[in-house]
C-alpha cells in the first residue's frame, strides 16, 4: 500500500500544479459543455492525463475509472481546446495526452481507481475551491484516499489516509505530514453544517430544516467538492449534508465525487453514511446505486441527523 500511496500523492501534487497554472491564466474558451451540461475545462482533461498516465505505468494492471474520456477532444471543432491542453503538457505528444485521458476509461473490479481529476468545476471556474480526488477501492470499499485541494489553506492542502491507519495532511509544497481527527462534539458547541454552492446539488430546504433544529447553535459554510470532506476531517466543521434535490430523485452519486473523501474522514474518527444511515456501497459500479444522498459528520451526530431527515422528509 505504501507504493500506491506515495505514487498516488506524487501525481496529485503534480497535477495539482498544472490545474494552478490554468486558473492562473483561465479565460472562457478554456472549457466545453459536456452532454450531461456540465463544464469541463483544459485542467479536467490535463489533470487527468497526468494522473492515468503515471497511475498506468506504475500500476498497469488496475484499473482506472476516472471521470473524463478524450472522445470530446477527438472532434475538429476541439482543436483548440485540445492545443491549450498540449500548451500546458509541453513535453507531451498528443497520443500521449489522449491515451493518459483515456486509461480513465476503466471498469470497476475488485480492485480499481476512481479519480476525479477536477471535483468542483465550477468551483474551480469561478477561482474558489475544487479538489483532485482520487482512491483505491478495493472489494467495494475505499481503502487509500488522496485529496488535493489547491485553494484550501495559503499554499494549498494534500490530504490522505489508509484504511485502519488514520488521516494526514500537509501544505501541498510540503512533505511534512500531520495527523489530523474531526471535532470531538460537545453538547451546546455550535454546529458547522458544510454545504454545496451550487444549489442544484442538494436539497437546501430540507437542509434548512434540519439547521433550524439546531436553532441558534446552527452555523452554514459553502464550499464546492470534496474540500467539504477535508474540511470536516480537519476538524473545522460538524456536518455535511448532501439530500437528494427533490427535481432530480433518479440521481444517483458517482463514485469518484465520494471515495476519497469519504475515507478520509472515517479515518479523522468521523462517520459516513447515506440518508437512512446506510453505509454508502462502492460495489454497485461507476454510482452509489443503493445509496440515497450524503451525510458526514464528525461522529456523535450522524444518527441524529439521519432521524431528523427521516422525520422531516
Ligand atoms: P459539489 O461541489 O459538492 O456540489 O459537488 C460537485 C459534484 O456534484 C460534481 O462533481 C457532480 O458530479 C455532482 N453533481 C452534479 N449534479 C448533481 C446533483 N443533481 N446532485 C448531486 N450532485 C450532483
Ligand atoms: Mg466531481
Amino acid at each position: 500500500m505504501q507504493t500506491k500511496l506515495q505514487s498516488a500523492l506524487q501525481t496529485v501534487r503534480e497535477a495539482a500544479k498544472v490545474c494552478r497554472s490554468v486558473q492562473a491564466q483561465l479565460i472562457d474558451a478554456d472549457s466545453l459543455t459536456k452532454k450531461d451540461r456540465s463544464p469541463v475545462t483544459v485542467a479536467d482533461f490535463a489533470s487527468q492525463a497526468v494522473i492515468c498516465s503515471a497511475l498506468q505505468e506504475a500500476f498497469p494492471h488496475i484499473p482506472i475509472v476516472g471521470e473524463e474520456d478524450a472522445n470530446d477532444l477527438r472532434q475538429p471543432e476541439h482543436q483548440e481546446l485540445f492545443s491549450k491542453i498540449q500548451s500546458f503538457l509541453p513535453d507531451w505528444s498528443a497520443e500521449a495526452i489522449l491515451n493518459g485521458i483515456d486509461y480513465g476509461n476503466g471498469e470497476p473490479a475488485e480492485e480499481f481507481w476512481t479519480l476525479d481529476p477536477i471535483d468542483g468545476t465550477k468551483g474551480f471556474l469561478r477561482k474558489q475551491q475544487y479538489a483532485i480526488a482520487l482512491s483505491l477501492i478495493r472489494n467495494g470499499e475505499p481503502v487509500l484516499g488522496v485529496l488535493g485541494c489547491p485553494n484550501l489553506g495559503e499554499q494549498g492542502t494534500l490530504l490522505y489516509a489508509i484504511r485502519g491507519e488514520g488521516a494526514y495532511q500537509t501544505d501541498l509544497n510540503s512533505d511534512a505530514f500531520t495527523k489530523i481527527h474531526v471535532t470531538p462534539f460537545k453538547e451546546n458547541n455550535p454546529v458547522r453544517f458544510l454545504e454545496s454552492v451550487e444549489s442544484g446539488h442538494s436539497d437546501h430546504g430540507l437542509q434548512g430544516t434540519i439547521k433550524a433544529a439546531f436553532a441558534e447553535r446552527a452555523q452554514s459554510v459553502r464550499y464546492d467538492s470534496q474540500v467539504k470532506y477535508a474540511v470536516l476531517a480537519q476538524g473545522l466543521a460538524d456536518v455535511y449534508l448532501r439530500l437528494p434535490n427533490p427535481s432530480q430523485p433518479d440521481y444517483r452519486e458517482k463514485i469518484w465525487d465520494h471515495a476519497a473523501g469519504v475515507v478520509i474522514v472515517e479515518e479523522a474518527g468521523g462517520r459516513v453514511s447515506d440518508i437512512f444511515g446506510k453505509a454508502l456501497d462502492f460495489s454497485a459500479g461507476k454510482k452509489l446505486h443503493h445509496n440515497c444522498g450524503v451525510i458526514a459528520t464528525s461522529g456523535p451526530l450522524q444518527d441524529e441527523i439521519v432521524k431528523l431527515i427521516q422525520q422531516s422528509a
